[in-house]
């Protein structure tokens, strides 16, 4: 890895820690449209190959970044979350719900809460147990979902579903939140928000500027 890219890094995570999640009200103000007009910006200038990255999300399953901070430990870290929540308009397409997979993990609360609305031996029929996880598995597609109505136990519904489409970071951009680009409004959205990554990478190029300049009076 080379030391700019680790310097990046290493911006990213001081941005988590130390600005503290404020880019969230410039981005919920906008306030990127004004950066852009200023300078050009690779969410700008790739913004038609950015997009067809983006959609790719139909047919091939991967996550997608968003310029919004990840929660974390601290108390009020959840900004980035509730405003990606405010922008998240489900489109009720039922792709999430439909659609055969490997199964929906239950946790222990969520089997408890839908065995007592459908009955514990219903469920486990409709499930499988995953002798590993020692969980139960709800079969996919989900048994739960009507074509009509949707989905027929909403307001009890598992908490992978109350949190769909939002997925654990990734890897590579740990602190940023993650959606699943199988979800047709989770990719909406991130097409939409693509200018947003300019006020991210402005507070990153500040915090570089400045450890150079901490590490340059360091060597005075
Ligand atoms: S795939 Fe996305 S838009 Fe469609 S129902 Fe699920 S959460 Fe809503
Ligand atoms: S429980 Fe409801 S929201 Fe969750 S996958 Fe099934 S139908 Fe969809």
């Amino acid at each position: 890895m080379s030391s700019s890219s680790d310097k990046i890094i290493q911006a990213r995570r001081l941005c988590h820690q130390l600005c503290f999640s404020s880019c969230v009200e410039d981005k919920r103000q906008g306030r990127h449209v004004e950066l852009l007009r200023l300078r050009p910006h690779w969410s700008v200038l790739k913004k038609e190959e950015q997009f067809c990255r983006i959609d790719q999300g139909e047919n091939v399953p991967f996550d997608i970044s968003l310029p919004l901070p990840a929660r974390d430990e601290r108390e009020g870290s959840d900004t980035g979350v509730r405003l990606f929540w405010e922008r998240f308009s489900c489109q009720h397409c039922g792709r999430c719900c439909y659609t055969p997979g490997a199964g929906l993990y239950l946790e222990k609360e969520d089997f408890e809460r839908i065995a007592k609305h459908v009955g514990k031996k219903k469920l486990k029929a409709l499930c499988r147990r995953d002798k590993v996880l020692k969980a139960w598995i709800l079969k996919q597609p989900c048994p739960f979902y009507d074509r009509d109505k949707g989905c027929s136990i909403y307001d009890i519904r598992p908490l992978t579903c109350t949190k769909y489409p939002l997925h654990p970071p990734l890897p590579e951009m740990p602190y940023h939140l993650a959606v699943d680009a199988f979800c047709p409004e989770a990719r909406d959205l991130a097409k939409d928000t693509l200018g947003w990554w300019i006020i991210c990478e402005n507070n990153w190029m500040k915090l570089l500027g400045k450890m150079q300049e901490h590490q340059a009076n360091a060597l005075d």
